[in-house]
């Protein structure tokens, strides 16, 4: 039976050319990766199991993502999405760090290979912030040259594109300039802000990082009160990771980001759950309780509850 509320997550490499402080497949500190099951499909099947797997999968769910480590370093990755494209699947998606996608040749293939959505991870407004996160010097030169290659081929082609920052301690202060930044891409879906989740490297440097959510919620918070000009109303916005008390009274803006999250109707979105989430005794009191999508458990064993009120 196809289910369309699933989306088959499909990982096809094992490397990355960036190497994030919070990137969720890495981790620089002595114990064994956590998520390491990621890896699965790269380790264990050969390209001709994984044609198989795709149509297998696509009997399923009409949904595929290609996501992390770093999809595009695959060379096949232009034949896996074809393959996907024959085989039914209608919306399928890559996560991204683009680098590849800033030669345009290769930007167009993909684009003509049948991908209907893009989403490229770019974290700051300049060199110096986006290079010092993703700890690879070059990068930030590279994913702004293939967000103005998508930006003009959406002009021409049918697809959507985003863009997606991992909101933290180092890049807070600059979103307001990095959403300035991103508004220039006139043809770009939303902007979402994702926060640091804490696995891998997210866990290691989870104090260099997050050391203080409500700092990075008044951050969205300002960022977003000061976008005056060209009007946020055009594309999604949102953010996603934090729980909902820190936004009291802008409730609305946090949640999923695939649609405008500065919604007209300010109803709250509702977040995916994971067990790794969690709530505290006095949650039970929040009007969110039953929505709320929790905080993550590794930061309450550092941090605690007092942050989190409930919003009666
Ligand atoms: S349920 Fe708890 S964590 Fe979630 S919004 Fe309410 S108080 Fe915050």
């Amino acid at each position: 039976m196809i289910r369309n509320d699933r989306t088959f997550q499909c990982i096809i490499n094992d490397r990355c050319n960036n190497n994030c402080l919070f990137c969720i497949d890495r981790n620089d500190g002595k114990s064994a990766q956590k998520n390491k099951d990621c890896f699965s499909h790269n380790r264990t099947k050969s390209h001709l199991q994984l044609v198989r797997l795709l149509h297998k999968a696509a009997l399923k769910t009409k949904n595929i993502i290609f996501t992390g480590p770093e999809p595009t370093l695959n060379n096949a990755l232009i034949e896996y999405v074809k393959t996907a494209k024959a085989a039914g699947f209608t919306n399928i998606r890559l996560i991204t760090n683009a680098r590849r996608l800033s030669y345009m040749a290769y930007a167009k293939a993909l684009i003509s290979s049948g991908l209907t959505e893009i989403i490229v991870s770019l974290h700051g407004s300049n060199r110096k912030i986006h290079d010092a996160l993703t700890r690879t010097k070059g990068s930030f030169e590279q994913t702004t040259k293939a967000c103005s290659n998508l930006n003009s081929l959406r002009q021409r082609h049918q697809f959507v594109w985003r863009i997606n920052i991992t909101l933290n301690a180092i890049n807070a202060g600059d979103l307001l300039e990095f959403y300035r930044l991103a508004l220039r891409f006139k043809t770009i879906a939303s902007i979402g802000v994702n926060t640091v989740i804490p696995s891998g490297n997210g866990l290691v440097f989870l104090d260099r990082l997050s050391p203080n959510y409500t700092y990075l919620a008044e951050s969205f918070k300002n960022a977003l009160a000061g976008l005056k000009s060209p009007s946020p109303q055009r594309i999604g916005l949102g953010i996603v990771g934090l729980p909902v008390c820190l936004f009291k009274k802008v409730e609305h803006i946090v949640g999923i980001f695939e649609t405008a999250l500065i919604n007209k109707n300010k109803t709250v979105r509702i977040e995916e759950r994971d067990p790794e989430r969690i709530k505290g005794k006095l949650c039970a009191k929040c009007k969110y309780v039953s929505t709320c999508a929790g905080v993550w458990k590794p930061y309450i064993k550092r941090y605690g509850w007092k942050e989190f009120i409930p919003v009666l």
